[in-house]
């Protein structure tokens, strides 16, 4: 029995791996949530689909888990990565009694890769991914990782960076990153990575503590060496000479 979990990547088909597009042709059931399936909609015809809102992501791979036992061929699907912040381990943790379910991950395109190629390089060398949501994670437990991550000197992603509920996240992390980097960090913003009205602004970390964002964006902190060259975020890989 086999049971896929693919990252299609942060927007619509063009996107995908063509080993995601291989996949998913496979498979006669998908399950995802609905603005991720509506995204790669020429390549479902014709598939049951599993579609539930954004919260319920249990029962969403519990139902895949089930039509995957029933015998048919099953996508779980994720935007981006599967495996970032992504459907993958849950889909492991409920398949775990069914060693007959073999689940193949197929990776996709992370939002921190496909927007940190339309603001430039900014994660060039060392970086840390680390998502503001405090559904899951304590808020504590956030605010030591980004703490942790400017001590590093580290470039950040910052995944899920507000939401309708949580307005004020970006805000009180940008205030623990001033008190160990610069105010004048390179900072980048890109929403909409890889859709329709895709857009990037470039800042610096004392602006980005003001700056609106939405769960549609992907924030990027640079470390002490990051740059604006010719309007692109870059940090240097360090090569000598240029
Ligand atoms: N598995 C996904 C991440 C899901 S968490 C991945 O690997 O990319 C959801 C967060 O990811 C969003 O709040 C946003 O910060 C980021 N994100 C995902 N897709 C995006 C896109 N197309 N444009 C901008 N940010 C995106």
């Amino acid at each position: 029995m086999k049971l896929y979990v693919i990252g299609i990547g942060p927007g619509g088909e063009e996107q995908m791996t063509l080993r995601a597009v291989r996949a998913l042709e496979k498979c006669d059931c998908v399950a995802g949530y609905g603005l991720y399936l509506d995204l790669i909609e020429p390549l479902l015809a014709g598939k049951e689909r599993i579609q539930t809102g954004m919260m319920r992501e249990v029962e969403r791979c519990t139902a895949a888990r089930d039509a995957a036992l029933e015998g048919r061929t099953v996508a779980v699907i994720s935007s981006g990565d599967a495996g970032v912040y992504g459907m993958a381990g849950l889909m492991f943790e409920v398949c775990a009694g069914h060693p007959e379910i073999d689940i193949e991950v197929v990776p996709g395109v992370t939002a921190a890769c496909a927007g940190g190629a339309v603001l430039g390089s900014p994660l060039t060398c060392d970086f840390a991914a680390i998502s503001l949501s405090d559904l899951l994670t304590p808020w504590e437990t956030i605010e030591k990782r980004v703490r942790c991550a400017a001590e590093g000197d580290l470039c950040i992603a910052l995944y899920n960076p507000a939401s309708k509920r949580r307005t004020d996240h970006l805000q009180r992390v940008c205030d623990i990153l001033l008190d160990v980097q610069p105010p004048e960090t390179v900072c980048g913003l890109v929403r909409n990575i890889g859709r329709e009205g895709e857009r990037f602004t470039l800042t610096t970390l004392a602006q980005l503590r003001d700056t609106p964002v939405d769960m549609l964006t992907t924030v990027f902190v640079g470390n002490r060496s990051t740059k604006v060259i010719g309007g692109r975020m870059v940090t240097p890989r360090g090569y000598r000479g240029v």
